[in-house]
């Protein structure tokens, strides 16, 4: 019999948490799926998209996503695989969301970053790649539907080094890059991988395995396409960058590994070898202190808020990610931000496509619970120590602003309540303009898509009509000043003022290069893209 303290530090040892990243057609859904399928957690690959026909996906919550089929929210899954308990953290493929997969990325503790094959790094995987670098954790690549034709191998790696400015080391490297993909050379194993079966990804793939020199290899893929892979594989041992597993797990070094998600080709030895390299959830900081997992007292952050999650129970779900301890059900814990104590009710995980109630969850675990309207993003919860207070999920800044107030002036109260909660959710950003006489409420975004969400969850669930009047700013700012004095700031005619939702000031505004002019104007004023919430 395992002791409490022996059983809570096994528990944290196996556990893996991360977060697919990638921009949008480049396989991320397939790869999860078929993660799901090797974990035992779906039996037929596929499922997930044949059930999206008959009902809606995994996490096709909301109206407006079946509305628009694409998905709006992130979820989460877990499963286990070969005693690993498994978390991935899936986010919303469209970019008009991607403030809620920058959020979702301050929760998991390594990044798959899925890149096609034939289109390389493209725009958004840049953009959420740069956020996981911020926070140095560990990113893998795939490089995925190798069964077409695609770019040249060694070009994917340039690309990556170049545009990602991350080192790269290919884990394995493909046979058959114009179509005819065939497997992979192991360069970990040293072995040749050819892969067999796998029903066109409807099943789990075997591989004939073997030394790359061996004969049946040439018989296999053909003389020379076996030439080519062992004069490529020399070329990159001697000439590539050399594998260091601290600087994978710093993120200084990207494992890639090729495969096809939708053939299954690859995906189970990616699988292996992620979980082998990958690290276990890390200390979190709080307060300039280093909270350990293994700890025992059970602490734990929110990263996001999700509406409508049953649109029948009209709910509000807080996702946390738990930080240390041991989570039970209908435990009492306090909220870091008020200090008061919460009864955490209805606590629900995520398994593959089911909810279940959670009787318990350690830390790398996500769990949802309901919420009453109590819970902000970024708020800490812990089981004793009131001093302890997680680093703050950071504000994305909007990339679109609009004016937004009731069409009915009789509702203004609910649309205050309506807009102030989607604020909480980090649905919008609301921004109260300063110096301009009237009392007026700005909503910014980072994709134009959330207006629709706005417009669409104020009529529904607060019964409010609202106009939207588009406004031309396209950045944001956060003013540090040691004295902030609105009637004393000097603007550019492109710019404003206003406050966040935090009552921090802010400078909206149209070109990027007004930052430099509204520094050089107001002296002791610097301008930061991030605000960090709480
Ligand atoms: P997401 O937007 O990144 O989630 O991409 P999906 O997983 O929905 O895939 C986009 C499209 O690419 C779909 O039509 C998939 O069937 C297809 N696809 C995914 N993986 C592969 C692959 O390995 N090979 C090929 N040929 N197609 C793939």
């Amino acid at each position: 019999m395992k002791t409490d303290d022996e059983k809570r530090i096994n528990e944290v040892k196996r556990r893996r948490t991360f977060a697919i990243i990638s921009h949008p057609d480049a396989g991320k859904t397939t790869l999860t799926e078929k993660l799901l399928l090797f974990g035992g957690a779906i039996r037929l690959a596929g499922s997930v998209k044949s059930r999206r026909a008959q009902k809606h996906a995994v996490s096709d919550w909301m109206e407006i996503e079946k509305q628009r089929g694409i998905s709006v929210t992130s979820s989460v899954l877990q499963f286990e695989y070969e005693n690993h308990v498994v978390n991935i953290l899936d986010t919303p493929g469209h970019q008009d969301f991607s403030e809620d997969t920058y959020r979702t990325l301050m929760a998991a503790d390594n990044a798959v970053m899925v890149i096609d094959c034939a289109k390389g790094v493209e725009a958004q995987t840049k953009k959420l790649f740069q956020v996981c670098k911020m926070r140095n954790i560990p990113i893998f690549t795939f490089i995925n539907k190798m069964d077409r034709a695609g770019k040249d191998p060694f070009e994917l790696m340039e690309e990556i080094e170049k545009i990602l400015d991350i080192e790269a080391y290919p884990m394995n490297w493909p046979v058959g890059t114009d179509g005819n993909f065939k497997g992979v050379y192991n360069r970990v194993k040293s072995q040749m991988e050819i892969f067999e079966g796998g029903h066109h990804g409807q099943a789990k793939t075997s591989a004939i395995t073997g030394k790359i020199e061996d004969e049946v290899f040439g018989d296999l893929m053909g003389e020379q396409l076996h030439q080519q892979l062992m004069e490529e594989i020399e070329l990159l041992d001697e000439a590539g960058n050399e594998y260091d597993h601290k600087r994978i797990l710093k993120g200084e070094l990207t494992p890639v590994f090729f495969g096809s998600a939708m053939t299954n080709f690859g995906v189970q030895p990616f699988l292996e070898s992620f979980l082998e390299l990958t690290l276990p959830p890390a200390p979190r900081i709080s307060k300039e202190e280093e909270i350990e997992p293994e700890r025992k007292d059970f602490t734990a952050f929110i990263f996001k808020i999700q509406a409508n999650m049953n649109p029948a129970h009209r709910d509000r779900i807080a996702f946390m990610r738990i930080c240390s301890g041991k989570f039970h059900k209908g435990m009492s814990v306090y909220l870091s931000r008020n200090q008061k104590k919460i009864k955490l009710a209805q606590p629900q995980q995520f398994f593959a496509q089911d909810r279940a109630t959670v009787e318990e969850a350690w830390p790398g675990d996500i769990i949802g619970i309901h919420d009453p309207g109590l819970f902000q993003i970024g708020d800490t919860l812990t089981e004793k120590d009131l001093n302890i207070e997680y680093k703050g999920i950071p504000v994305f800044p909007p990339e679109h602003f609009s004016r937004v107030a009731p069409v009915d002036t009789m509702k203004r109260k609910q649309f205050i309540k309506g807009i102030q909660q989607l604020s909480e959710e980090g649905a919008i950003q609301i921004f109260k303009p300063l110096n301009t006489g009237i009392e007026e409420i700005f909503v910014g975004v980072v994709g134009n898509l959330q207006f629709e969400v706005l417009e669409y969850r104020l009529t529904n669930e607060y019964n409010v009509q609202i106009k939207m009047h588009s406004l031309p700013y396209r950045h944001v700012r956060w003013i540090e000043t040691e004295k902030f004095e609105a009637e004393n700031f000097s603007l550019t005619m492109d710019s404003i003022l206003a406050i966040d939702d935090f009552g921090a000031p802010v400078l909206l505004y149209q070109n990027e290069w007004t930052v430099e002019k509204v520094e050089d104007r107001n002296k002791g004023v610097v301008l930061h893209t991030i605000s960090e919430r709480n």
